[in-house]
């Protein structure tokens, strides 16, 4: 069978990204390889996000271009999964005409099946419905050649429903996946040369809670520590209200795992974190961090913050600004608040101006690499251990690791180091880098 060429463009969250890996493996199996040049695609998937307009317009825009393609190729086949296919649903097709499947968040597994059917029928197709266990439409996706990490999804879905946010109504109800089955998928890794795992999920910290087994997020590091031949763990994304004093307790019992969390705050403002339906006050996030910082004190903490939601007043930024000054964060995603329909947020009065919001992010962003660089440079002249990932982004000459705590080193080191853990130097810390050097 001649192969045919697939080309997959992710936009969003590393969710998506292990969503687009498992979407490659499943249509290998079909007969399609991987292609990075879109032209010369046989098939075309768009894995979406809608988390925020600016994701949904740049989505829109590539499906211009795919279209002209389309009309040069009607034999070439085009699809959108991730959330705003599972938003959009058949509506997609009435937005954009040369589509010829859509897919929801749950549908992955069916892939190769609509695939299948687009050719052979050339009707439109949209699988959106949402199923009633992870482990159905899990796939295994094995890392690509010398990959030395990979994703590992353990859970999906979210109940928070926080007022901007339209996971819960794209990704479904919080599910887990089983822990044995979580287990064996970490072991096939291990075997294939991974060393370092990051476990996805909207919420990990309340991974387990629909299992009715006992399982909870804690208990699952704990298995998988076990697992000889994974160094590392890494997990993404924590709802502060939900860490619990067990899992801060692993981070100084467990040595694999990474001295890294992440911990999306969103507002320094109580009144406007009620607003969010967060369910924690700054104070409640704050006592979370003094306890992960006494028992583990160089962790890395990162976090979110959305500024401009609506209803946000300049007291309230400042007391986002203020609260920055207090916790000094070793990064921050921050965001101007971006209305999604549908959502709690879209209701609200007291919307930001545009100008207004922009300001208000660029005076944050200023503040926080101050304290990205600051809390970069309490690293230089300390040994840190890496992870080689590969070479280096910035020169050929060099490599690129991780530390435990998730800050990228450049250094200059030979091809064989790749995949090994070791210890560096650092010489001198930047914003975004830091520059290492072997002992
Ligand atoms: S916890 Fe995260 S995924 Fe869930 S609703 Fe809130 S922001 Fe969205």
């Amino acid at each position: 069978m001649k192969n045919k060429n697939l080309y997959i463009q992710t936009f969003g969250c590393q969710m998506n990204v292990h969503d687009s890996e498992q979407m490659a493996e499943l249509l290998s199996g079909a007969g399609y390889k991987l292609t990075d040049n879109m032209k010369l695609a046989d098939l075309i998937i768009l894995n979406t996000c809608s988390i925020r307009e600016k994701a949904a317009h740049k989505v829109y825009s590539q499906l211009g271009r795919i279209g002209i393609l389309k009309e040069q190729n009607p034999e070439l086949i085009i699809g959108v999964g991730g959330c705003l296919a599972q938003h959009l649903g058949t509506k997609f097709h009435k937005k954009v005409g040369c589509l010829d499947f859509v897919f929801g968040t749950h549908n992955i597994h069916l892939l190769p099946e609509i695939v299948s059917s687009v050719k052979k029928k050339r009707k439109k197709i949209t699988e959106v419905d949402f199923h009633k266990a992870l482990n159905s439409i899990s796939v295994f996706a094995p890392p690509q050649r010398n990959a030395v990490s990979a994703f590992v999804t353990i859970m999906q879905g979210c109940n928070n429903f926080c007022a901007y946010c339209v996971v819960p109504y794209l990704r479904g109800p919080e599910m887990s996946r089983p822990s044995d089955e979580i287990i064996e998928e970490i072991r096939k890794l291990a075997d294939l040369g991974i060393k370092e795992i990051t476990l996805l999920g909207q919420n990990v910290n309340s991974y387990g809670k629909n299992l009715n087994d006992g399982s909870n997020f804690t208990s699952l590091i704990k298995k998988i520590v076990k697992i000889s031949g994974i160094r590392r763990i890494r997990f993404t994304t924590s709802h502060p209200r939900d860490l619990s004093p067990e899992l801060i307790n692993c981070f100084a019992e467990e040595e694999k795992l990474c001295k890294h969390i992440h911990l999306p705050v969103q507002s320094g403002s109580n009144r406007v974190l009620e607003l969010m339906n967060r369910g924690y006050t700054v104070d409640q996030y704050i006592k979370k961090i003094d306890h992960l910082r006494k028992l583990v004190p160089h962790i890395s903490i990162t976090s979110d913050v959305i500024v401009g939601f609506p209803g946000e007043t300049k007291k309230d930024y400042q007391e986002t600004i203020d609260m920055m000054e207090k916790i000094r964060f070793d990064s921050l995603f921050s965001f101007k608040y971006s209305e999604r329909e549908g959502t709690a947020a879209q209701k609200l009065k007291g919307k930001v101006d545009e100008d207004e919001k922009l300001r208000r992010l660029e005076a944050l962003q200023m503040l926080q690499n101050q304290h990205t660089l600051e809390r970069n440079t309490e690293l230089e002249g300390r040994i840190q251990e890496l992870l080689v990932e590969g070479r280096s982004r910035n020169s050929e000459n060099d490599l690129m690791g991780r530390t435990s705590s998730w800050k990228i080193v450049n250094f200059k080191g030979e091809l064989d180091l790749i995949g090994k853990l070791m210890n560096v130097k650092i010489s001198k810390a930047y914003i975004h880098s830091l520059r290492g050097k072997l002992p």
